[in-house]
């Protein structure tokens, strides 16, 4: 499976991000996030809250 392939998720609102787009986090402990937007990085990093507690990410995850 080619990973260029694949459909990366934003890690804070679930959007589908397009390949070539988005943001790529890599944290401390080496994992890495995906954020569609830097918006949703800044969110997810320095809220540090769950995203599904987010009022705004319920509507984007009917897709
Ligand atoms: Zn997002």
């Amino acid at each position: 499976m080619s990973v260029s392939s694949l459909a990366r998720k934003c890690k804070l609102c679930g959007r589908k991000i397009p390949p070539g787009t988005g943001i790529m986090y890599v944290r401390s402990d080496g994992s890495i996030l995906f954020f569609c937007s830097s918006k949703c990085m800044k969110n997810m990093i320095k809220l540090g809250r769950n995203p599904k507690k987010l009022k705004w990410v319920a509507k984007s995850m009917s897709s």
